[in-house]
């Protein structure tokens, strides 16, 4: 048994130091970035945020709506083939452009994404996600996906070390997907007693993929914009939101009314809930490791995505950053006892 020492951080540790900046208003900043993808060798422009792949985020919905800002939707797995087609002939070429297809690492995903794929050659992004990224199945799955679609752009995950950040990279990953545990609706920590804070795994991560030409996506542990600015600002080049942007009329969660108000379910994509709706129940092997809850119903989801990106443009004036691409050289972390004064309650 070994013990590392290093006190690693989570977003509720750590705020940004202010810098001396020439930036007048927030409306300077850009928070478009560009990116020329590794082994794809793909561009892709936009605002590097990406609504998650579960259930009641990632829909068709949440996809053209978060489209018209050049938001990334990853688009959960649960979809069939001919709801993509329905899809893609009534999206147009931005929309479909920023979305990811998601998919698991059985036989069955692969032969859906390869019918998915060829429905449009504007779709760019696969997004091969399981929870443990650390089986040596998914470095021979991203392997098989990069040889059967060498010019889409490829994100594998989730892991939270550098030393497999390398290897799904080797593999033939353009992005690597980070967070074991941080989730909103996850409960691995607690049923498994394993995770990684999520800034700290996010500024090691990043460290390893950018040495080879990689990307990386912080996925999970955002409750606010400023944890969006967080994540960025440890080098995130992507960050995923899945409670964050739940609760929305694009979520498509279910609407529940309860003493007079609306809400919506929002539920862990390993949850009970989530098992029970597409995989006839928990096997008796597993726990679940996510849970199911009930969010105030929050209606179109615009006014949140102008919330998060306004705060990060905040964050980018604070510090002095022109484009989001410089947030990271002009971000330097205070480590904290104390967020924010809740005296009257949270925000
Ligand atoms: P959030 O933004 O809500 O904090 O985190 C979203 C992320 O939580 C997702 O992108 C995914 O990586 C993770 N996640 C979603 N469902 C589950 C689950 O049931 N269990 C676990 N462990 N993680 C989940």
């Amino acid at each position: 048994m070994r013990i590392e020492q290093d006190l690693k951080l989570g977003f509720k540790d750590v705020l940004f130091r202010p810098k001396r900046s020439t930036l007048k208003s927030r409306s300077q900043v850009e928070l478009t970035r560009d990116f020329t993808f590794k082994h794809s060798g793909r561009q892709w422009s936009g605002v590097p945020i990406i609504a998650a792949n579960m259930d009641s985020v990632g829909s068709f919905a949440m996809a053209q709506a978060l489209a018209r800002h050049n938001v990334i939707t990853a688009v959960h797995k649960h979809y069939t083939v001919d709801d993509w087609a329905n899809f893609v002939t009534t999206s147009d070429a931005n929309t479909l452009r920023n979305v990811m297809v998601s998919t698991g690492t059985s036989e069955a995903d692969f032969k859906k994404t390869q019918d998915i794929m060829a429905l449009s050659d504007e779709l760019l992004f696969i997004c091969i996600d399981i929870a443990n990224g650390y089986s040596e199945h998914l470095v021979e799955y991203v392997q098989k996906v990069r040889s059967a679609f060498p010019n889409k752009v490829i994100s594998a995950g989730n892991v939270v070390t550098g030393d497999m950040v390398e290897e799904l990279i080797l593999a033939g990953a353009d992005i690597v997907k980070v967070g074991i545990g941080p989730g909103s609706v996850c409960t691995t920590r607690v049923k498994t007693g394993v995770g990684y804070p999520q800034l700290s795994a996010i500024i090691e991560c990043a460290d390893a993929a950018h040495g080879m030409g990689g990307r990386i996506i912080g996925d999970g542990g955002c409750t606010c914009a400023g944890d969006v600015a967080k994540a960025f600002g440890g080098g995130a080049d992507f960050v995923m939101l899945g409670g964050m942007l739940a609760g929305h009329e694009e979520s498509g969660g279910e609407l529940i009314e309860k003493n007079g108000e609306t809400f919506m379910q929002f539920y862990g994509m390993s949850s009970q809930s989530a098992m029970d709706k597409h995989s006839g129940g928990v096997a008796k092997y597993r726990a679940a490791e996510g849970k199911t809850v009930l969010l105030p119903y929050r209606g179109p989801v615009e006014n949140t995505i102008q919330d998060i990106m306004g705060g990060v443009r905040s964050t980018c004036t604070y510090v002095g950053a022109a484009k989001l691409k410089e947030l990271t050289k002009r971000t330097t972390f205070i480590r904290v006892q104390e967020q924010e004064n809740n005296v009257y309650g949270r925000e």
